[in-house]
């Protein structure tokens, strides 16, 4: 979320605009302004890979609602071999409610899974049963092992932890904020400009990163094999 909603400043129009819950009520979609400026948009969304790698972009009018979500999901993903297994959402159930209501679950369903990101879900109702059986990002019932994992802490006790980083997008937003006090000075192409060359070169800078630490972990391997096969100790195994 680029701005805070209900959040205005004296040299930007009055707008007021109170902030939502993640798992509360959907306010009724409102007409679109045939104008634009970068501070009358509630937010800009991002679909990203856990390892923080963009996948696409856009702008919401005014609100971050199931449709416009759904929407956005279906313009990215435009067939079922395309969609990713999961698909983290700070208002996961919100939006799970949204498809089960518009008969889009038989579609979406068979290829994916909704579920709030760890970072939001402990403030998701406890009493929603719905959004507790089907969107936890952590069951540790075993229903989910694509999900959770079991390891051994620092104790040396087994424990449980996630499988993926589902706080990826949360972290890409927490990054984009920092140039919040710039965007929203911008005209909307230098916005839009400024915003998409932005999320490219990080997702350049997230794949270089990934190489390097592939080839220091092959470059790890290589150095073991290799002092395995120097070492005149190693013979006694043989
Ligand atoms: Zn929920």
């Amino acid at each position: 979320m680029l701005r805070q909603s209900g959040k205005n400043l004296e040299w930007l129009p009055n707008i007021q605009c109170n902030a939502l819950p993640h798992d509360g009520p959907v306010p009724p979609e409102r007409e679109n302004k045939h104008y634009f400026s970068p501070n009358r948009f509630y937010c800009v969304e991002t679909i990203c890979a856990p390892c923080g790698t963009v996948i696409a972009w856009t702008k919401f009018d005014r609100a971050e609602s199931p449709t416009n979500i759904m929407k956005f999901l279906n313009r990215i993903y435009t067939t079922g071999e395309s969609r990713p297994d999961y698909i983290c959402i700070d208002k996961a159930c919100t939006v799970l409610r949204h498809i089960v209501a518009n008969h889009a679950y038989e579609d979406w369903f068979q290829t994916t899974r909704f579920i709030v990101d760890s970072y939001h879900y402990i403030n998701h109702k406890a009493t929603d049963n719905m959004c507790y059986t089907w969107c936890n990002p952590a069951p540790t019932d075993g229903s989910a092992p694509n999900l959770v994992v079991s390891t051994i802490d620092k104790d040396g006790n087994p424990c449980f932890k996630h499988a993926f980083n589902t706080q990826a997008c949360e972290q890409l937003n927490s990054w984009l904020g920092g140039y919040e006090s710039i965007l929203k000075r911008m005209t909307p192409g230098n916005f839009n400009w400024f915003l998409h060359t932005m999320l490219y070169y990080h997702t350049k800078h997230v794949l270089r990163k990934q190489k390097l630490q592939k080839e220091k972990e092959e470059g790890e391997i290589q150095a073991e094999t290799s002092n395995e096969n120097e070492d005149p100790d190693s013979d006694q195994y043989y």
